[in-house]
Formats: C-alpha cells, structure tokens, sequence
C-alpha cells in the first residue's frame, strides 16, 4: 500500500521530540509540505537541519493567546496532527493544582484550539482535511500515578469524538491513536525502572512495547485517503494491551 502527501501541507504539535519529531520527517518523506510546531527553539534548529524545507514555529501551546499569534499566519493546512502533550506523574493523593493546569492546557485545550484555528480555514476554503490527536492506551486503562495524564487522554478521545461529530459534515475526519509504551523521553519517564516495565510488558500479548514506528505508521495511515471512511475511532496501538 504506497501513501503519497505530495500536494498536502500538515502541521505536527510537539515536533521537537520523540514522536512527533518521527512525524515531521515521515511526512515530509511522504511529499507533504511540514509545518513543525514545538516548545524549543533549538530541537527545532536541529529538526530544519535534518529535514531542509521544513517551516517552523516555536510556541509553548499551553498559552492560548500565543498560540493564536504565532498561527496566526499558517495559511492552509490539509493534515493535522495534535501530538504536544505532558506527562506528570503523581500519586493521586498527592496532585497538584499545577500538574492539572499545565496537563489541561497541553494535552487537552491546545488539541482542541489547534484544530480550530486549522478547521476553520479548511472550512473557508471548502477544502478537505484529515486530523489525528496522539491519545493513549492510558485513556482507557488506569495507571498507577496516572491520575492526571489518564484524565487528559480519556478527554482526548471524547474530544476526538465530538469533533468528528461536528467536522464529519464539513468533510474533516478526525481519529485518535492510542499507543502503549514507546521508549521516548516521555515512555522513559514512566517506564524505564525494569521493575515497572516487566509488569506492564507481561499483559500486553504481543510481548513488547511499541517502536516509533509502529505509531507514525498508523498516524500516517489515518492521515491518508487509505483510511477514508475511518472516522470518529480511538485506535489502540497497544499489542493487544487493551484487549485483556
Ligand atoms: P516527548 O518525547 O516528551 O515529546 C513531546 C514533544 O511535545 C516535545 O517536543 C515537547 O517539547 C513538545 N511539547 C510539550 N509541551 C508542549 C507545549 N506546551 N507546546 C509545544 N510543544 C510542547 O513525548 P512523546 O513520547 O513523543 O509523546 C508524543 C505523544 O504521544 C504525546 O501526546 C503522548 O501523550 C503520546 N503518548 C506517548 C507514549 C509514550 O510512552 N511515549 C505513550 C502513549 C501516548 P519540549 O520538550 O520542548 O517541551
């Protein structure tokens, strides 16, 4: 199955690091034209190195008015992908109010003011587009010291949910992807003590935690016209984790 995004211009939150840096170049190996939005300017200098050609725009998207300014001027953009996330872990009796805040902003209200300020002028334009938010499998499944993140997923997904409700009829689809473990910064936060990752390993079926790869396969896949009557899922990339 060959995807092509040549003629497609996509935006990708949290293009710094990790998965949505993988994104960026997939993307851009894809034909589409990149815009990269991230919170550090130098992992972005690094990102335009790798992948000349690239746009970039450095926001810290938990600030929603300097959101609105800094895309302001994005012009048309086909594919999105809200990706931007923070993961705080905390015992429940032991959460913040700023654990909450900072997870809500990120993880939650920039989703859903990104995909506005793209939404919109595809609207305008009467153009098509296709969005897909990064979730988790902690969306579905409580985790230990999760608290916050696995409240900011589950919102994610009824976010996914609704906004393919409402932009369904003005032909945007819109999907999440639910990936287990992938060893990023993130993943390493959580999971890199072997004494926490043994468990969690042994009730995922297929045995492993999830590569790089296996998410930016299935963002791509639900990004393209391969996938053009998928709409509304939140899609587990989890080994069957969410299976048992
Ligand atoms: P990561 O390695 O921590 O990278 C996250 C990227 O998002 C970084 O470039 C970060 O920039 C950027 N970002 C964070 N807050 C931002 C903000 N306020 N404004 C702009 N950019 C911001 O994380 P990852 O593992 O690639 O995670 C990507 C997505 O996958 C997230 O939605 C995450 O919840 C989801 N996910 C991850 C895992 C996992 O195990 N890794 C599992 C399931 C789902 P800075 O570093 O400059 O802040």
């Amino acid at each position: 199955m060959e995807i092509t995004f040549s003629g497609k211009r996509a935006l990708v939150t949290g293009a710094g690091k990790g998965i949505g840096r993988e994104t960026v170049k997939a993307l851009q190996r894809g034909g589409a034209q990149v815009i990269a939005v991230s919170r550090t300017q130098t992992d972005l200098e690094s990102l335009a190195l790798e992948c000349p050609g690239i746009e970039t725009i450095c926001v810290d998207l938990a600030n929603w008015d300097e959101t609105d300014e800094a895309l302001k001027a994005i012009g048309a953009v086909d594919l999105l992908v809200n990706n931007a996330a923070v993961a705080v872990l905390q015992p429940f009796l032991e959460v913040t109010k700023d654990a909450w805040d900072r997870s809500l902003e990120v993880n939650v209200k920039a989703v859903a003011h990104v995909s506005q300020i793209v939404a919109r002028q595809l609207i305008e334009n009467g153009s098509q587009g296709a969005i897909v938010n990064v979730s988790s499998q902690a969306s579905m499944c409580a985790l230990q010291d999760h608290t916050v993140y696995c409240a900011t997923k589950g919102a994610v997904d009824m976010l996914t949910k609704v906004m393919a409700l409402e932009l369904g009829p003005k032909k945007i689809r819109v999907n999440a992807v639910n990936p287990t473990v992938v060893m990023t910064d993130m993943g390493r936060l959580g999971w890199s003590n072997p004494q926490k990752a043994a468990p969690m390993k042994s009730r995922i079926p297929l045995g492993r935690f999830a590569e790089m790869d296996d998410v930016v396969n299935t963002i791509l896949f639900l990004l393209s016209d391969k996938s053009a009557m998928i709409h509304g899922a939140t899609l587990p990339i989890d080994g069957g984790f969410l299976a048992t």
